[in-house]
């Protein structure tokens, strides 16, 4: 069976690996997809966030990576898939993934969201606390792929020096 994991991935981090390893686990395919124009001001172009992911993946032979824009439905359709896997992290997560979960499930109601909990050493792990941690020069190790903490540095590095010539 196949599932598709949908997010804006901006960028992975650890705790999003966790879930795709274990779910690479369950299901025979899992195609990894990213979520265009769902933020405003993303810090890495979608290409970006497909590269990171692809080479953060690349150890998982049943694992794609893909990106996609409109409905989610839409695409696990146009993917023959019937599955979506979100995760949890907290109660604060809930509302909004029920929301989205009943939404979807109103938009096609053959498409099923299955959702895995966080391990608990990435419950406190999300993009934007990686990005901001990047910002102030913490270091970032065990958080995110190594790919994405180089990524990451070279992008706060360069966001410095262009803050230092405005
Ligand atoms: P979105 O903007 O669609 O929420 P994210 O990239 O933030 O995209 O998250 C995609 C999915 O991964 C969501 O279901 C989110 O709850 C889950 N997720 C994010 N961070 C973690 C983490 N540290 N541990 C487990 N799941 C996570």
């Amino acid at each position: 069976m196949k599932a598709i994991y949908p997010g804006s991935f901006d960028p992975v981090t650890n705790g999003h690996l966790d879930i795709i390893e274990r779910a690479a686990n369950v299901f025979d395919e899992l195609v990894v997809a990213v979520a265009v124009n769902k933020e405003k001001n993303p810090l890495f172009s979608v290409e970006e966030r497909v590269e990171l992911l692809s080479k953060a993946c690349r150890h998982l032979s049943n694992v794609t990576v893909d990106y996609f824009s409109g409905l989610t439905v839409d695409y696990v359709a146009r993917q023959e898939a019937n599955v979506i896997i979100r995760s949890l992290r907290a109660i604060s997560d809930f509302e909004f993934e029920l929301q989205m979960a009943l939404t979807n499930k109103r938009i096609d109601e053959n498409i099923e969201t299955l959702f895995m909990m966080t391990s608990a050493e990435y419950s406190f792990l999300s993009s934007s606390i990686v990005k901001e941690l990047a910002e102030l020069g913490a270091s970032l190790n065990g958080l995110v792929p190594e790919c994405v903490e180089d990524r990451l540095v070279a992008s706060c590095v360069k966001r410095g020096q262009e803050a230092k010539t405005r």
